[in-house]
């Protein structure tokens, strides 16, 4: 007979768990019998002594089992899934979703809610009107089997386990811990019915994970869990230093996707959405290679056929299609604030972008004039600070149980290395609320700490760092 303090105080003493004693703490976890403050101690031992690869999959194989496994064996096809561990501007399930379904690759893609200073694709696509992310799991294989493409959030069914075990790490201080965030997601992933995944790591300022060592580390044990799991797993390491595109923001980030699948997205967004897209048309079986599955992306761009698909699954899951049609169509934010260069603090490197700003509807908060001279360089744009930045201005959720404001957002008028001319506009900010001006301030005060400009510029740096697969580490990332 098992018991619940043996084992806390085991993992406690650095031992590792085995298969059946972790199957027995997250059973009883998932039946009420083992108590939060049991499971949040074993968590902390976790944090602090780590787990072994067979412990990681022994907890990834208890949550997958804690809820329903789909099985889409009768759908036919190879059913291919992509999974960012986030970033900030990053859409590119939006962009991607529709391109592989259109290419004959099955998409059933369950999305998060923004975590932090990150975005979700979930908020992204709620700010669709009337599009449906909360569907049972019947309609779930229904709208796959009809469009080859599914994009909701995550049922009761799926993985109850992670979703209390992963409330609880919130609150604990046991979040960071590699290999109980790569059994968080793998377990969500794989009770999604897939035959192969492609991984967005991301690292940089904006991500998760800081440095590319972390990166690397989580990207090797998501693809060992994936394999063990019989399920062909890819993962790119990508930077995340500055937002992706042009915007952050659920519906504005909606509109750039648009503007992507009709051919006039920014380059740093193409080029990592036809990666992982031709990854997945790869693993899909609709491509030699995955430089050949880049340009089945490519042309699903450019026949009208990704975009066609996109307005097929807003129709299928409930959507307005006149938005994503024609989205000048959907109202502006309520106010918005135009951030534009002014002063720059001394000394080369370490300026700091003083904001002149200037509002169209909020007129007491008008800035002073900013004292730029010459034209200057975008050296840096801190992801962390810029996603920070868009919570402040209602895009995400500082508590819980906050609401989102689908409009609220930044625009991105320049990038890092564009050069910004006296009183040109860098940015620009969007908000709803009665309390704009402070959400306005607020988002300033981290815009200040977080941009660099200088009076040369900066080199630029590659988007996509390596590719980790069952082979190794690689970074040649178009070979199959
Ligand atoms: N995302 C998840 O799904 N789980 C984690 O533990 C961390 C990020």
């Amino acid at each position: 007979m098992l018991n619940n303090v043996t084992l806390i105080r085991k993992k406690r003493d650095g031992e590792a768990l085995t298969a059946h004693e972790i199957r027995h703490l997250i059973q009883e976890f998932t039946a009420d019998r083992l108590p939060d403050y049991q499971m949040s101690a074993l968590m902390m031992a976790c944090f602090l002594n780590g787990l072994n690869p067979a412990e990681t999959e022994a907890f990834t194989r208890e949550m997958l089992h804690s809820g329903e496994v789909l099985n889409l064996a009768d759908i036919p096809g190879i059913k291919v899934d992509k999974h960012s561990t986030g970033g900030v501007g990053d859409k590119l399930s939006l962009v991607l979703a529709p391109i592989v379904a259109a290419a004959g690759v099955p998409v059933p893609m369950i999305s998060g809610r923004g975590l932090g200073h990150t975005g979700g694709t979930l908020d992204k696509l709620a700010s669709i009107p009337g599009f449906q992310v909360d569907v049972s799991l019947d309609r779930y294989r229904e709208i796959l089997q009809r469009q080859n493409l599914v994009l909701v959030g995550q049922t009761e069914e799926i993985a109850p386990a992670d979703k209390r075990l992963y409330a609880l790490r919130d609150v604990t201080a046991t979040v960071e811990c590699i290999p109980l965030i790569a059994a968080s997601i793998m377990s969500k992933k794989l009770a999604e019915g897939i035959d192969a995944l492609v991984l967005d790591v991301k690292t940089g300022s904006g991500a998760f994970m800081k440095n590319t060592e972390d990166a690397k580390t989580l990207a090797k044990t998501l693809v060992n869990i994936g394999e063990s799991f019989g399920k062909q797993t890819i993962a790119y390491i990508t930077r995340m230093d500055e937002p992706l595109g042009r915007t952050i923001g659920n519906w504005l980030e909606v509109e750039e996707s648009i503007d992507c699948l009709r051919g006039e997205g920014p380059e740093d967004v193409m080029e990592i959405t036809h990666l992982l897209a031709g990854t997945m048309i790869y693993l899909g079986g609709k491509a030699a290679n995955v430089q050949e599955g880049e340009d089945v992306s490519r042309q699903m761009v450019r026949s009208g056929k990704a975009f066609q698909k996109w307005v097929d699954i807003v129709r299928e899951q409930g959507g307005d299609t006149s938005f994503v049609e024609n989205p000048e169509r959907m109202p502006a934010a309520s106010f918005s604030l135009e951030v534009k260069s002014g002063d720059l603090a001394d000394g080369a490197g370490a300026s700091v972008l003083d904001v002149e700003h200037r509002i169209s509807k909020r007129p007491e908060l008008e800035g002073r004039a900013g004292k730029q001279m010459q034209d200057m360089f975008i050296r840096s744009m801190d992801g962390y600070s810029l996603g920070m930045a868009s919570l402040e201005l209602g895009a995400g959720r500082k508590a819980k149980e906050d609401t989102i404001d689908p409009l609220a957002g930044i625009r991105l008028h320049k990038k890092v290395g564009d050069s910004v001319r006296p009183g040109e506009t860098v940015l620009t900010l969007y908000a709803s609320a009665a309390d704009a001006d402070k959400m306005f301030r607020n988002a300033l005060s981290w815009l200040r700490k977080g941009m660099e400009l200088g009076r040369t510029p900066t080199s630029t740096q590659p988007n996509i760092l390596m590719r980790i697969d069952r082979k190794g580490i690689s970074t040649d990332f178009r070979g199959s």
